[in-house]
């Protein structure tokens, strides 16, 4: 890892190569020392450093934005920190059939990384994400025995749809993907959990609450503050160099002005938009993630999160064109691009990356034990 951040250092041999006798040498020796000290020139430094120079130059083509995906080192004193541990078994509500049901914790991690992250990515890549759903799962878990179940489903601290994180159970998946998938993907998935077991992350001595994830950023996370209503100190907007491989990169929505506003007025009954038209509708801010944050639609404001929802966008992270009577969206990546960026750490462990470094990245200042 180091070595491809290194940069070759051009002036090692400048100093040692030059001759340093002084004038007072043998007078027959000079014109020998100084052909020798030009042929040393031409034939050892001169091709050095114009291949040193290459070699930089190719570096920083390969790896442009290497330095913005490096994590921080892993942090040597951890004794501050108040270590967790998880429960043998959690109580998830399966939406499906209005019931709840015991599942051996780490059954569960690996039930939720099967529905989660498609098993064809990368095992450090896997790995990570076991350690952000187990830790996600732990807090969650953690709230309810504190403050009660939610609301959403007061009698388990979790359910199995996005409202918490999806979860499938082993028949389930063997139902709904196949023997081979169980046989192959299934043993690939149970192993990355299983190398990461009990692990979880911690932010200033205390376990992480919002281990968030997304599908793609689009290049940058967001700061959480920006999507949601609160700042979080992990959940900090970073690059997100890696997502070339990533589904939904540019996406094209296109609606009648008409059409644009009706779904709008309809989401948000509440806002006066008055008369919407094509010269009345502009992007007017954006976050530090490059998202839309703000929008004018009519004589209204909107947040970019809002027309996302509204129109069933896959980001707030958009442009806009009209012509005559059209809207186009155009989005980049998919999600709400706050935390882990899932084709973001896929692109990441394929670059050599491990899933600590890659969590590091992602959630800001984290330490995993
Ligand atoms: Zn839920």
């Amino acid at each position: 890892m180091n070595q491809r951040r290194q940069k070759p250092n051009i002036c090692v041999f400048s100093l040692r190569t030059r001759s340093r006798r002084g004038a007072g040498g043998l007078g027959l020796l000079k014109p020998a020392l100084l052909l020798l000290s030009v042929t040393l020139f031409v034939l050892v430094i001169v091709p050095f450093a114009i291949t040193s120079l290459f070699t930089a130059q190719e570096t920083q083509e390969q790896t442009p934005t290497q330095a913005e995906a490096a994590p921080k080192e892993e942090p040597t004193d951890t004794s501050d920190i108040q270590q967790e541990s998880v429960p043998a078994s959690i109580t998830v509500y399966r939406s499906a059939i209005g019931k709840t049901e015991k599942v051996p914790f780490e059954i569960y991690v690996k039930g939720v990384v099967s529905s989660e992250m498609p098993s064809t990515f990368e095992e450090e890549a896997l790995k990570a994400q076991s350690v952000a759903a187990r830790t996600y799962s732990l807090s969650k878990y953690l709230r309810a025995k504190k403050n009660g179940n939610p609301a959403a489903h007061s009698s388990a601290p979790v359910c199995d749809t996005v409202h918490c994180q999806v979860y499938q159970g082993k028949q389930e998946l063997k139902k709904n993907k196949g023997s081979a998938w169980m046989n192959n993907d299934w043993k690939k998935i149970s192993a990355a959990v299983d190398a990461t077991k009990g692990q979880l992350m911690y932010y200033d001595g205390q376990l992480v609450e919002q281990a968030l994830f997304h599908s793609s950023s689009g290049g940058k996370t967001e700061n959480c503050e920006d999507v949601f209503a609160a700042a979080v100190p992990y959940l900090v907007s970073v690059e997100s160099p890696y997502e070339e491989e990533a589904t939904h990169q540019k996406e094209t929505e296109t609606l009648t002005i008409s059409e644009f506003a009706e779904k709008i007025k309809r989401t948000y009954p509440g806002k006066s938009f008055g008369t919407v038209t094509a010269s009345n509708i502009k992007i007017r801010s954006h976050s530090s993630g490059g998202r839309v944050e703000t929008m004018q639609v009519g004589s209204a404001s909107v947040t970019g999160k809002q027309v996302r929802e509204a129109l069933g966008l896959y980001s707030a992270n958009f442009t806009i064109s009209i012509a005559q009577d059209k809207i186009t969206f155009t989005t980049t990546g998919s999600g709400h691009g706050v935390g882990m960026s899932q084709y973001g750490a896929n692109g990441m462990a394929k670059a050599g990356y491990s899933y600590k470094e890659i969590l590091r990245h992602y959630y800001s200042g984290t330490v995993i034990l």
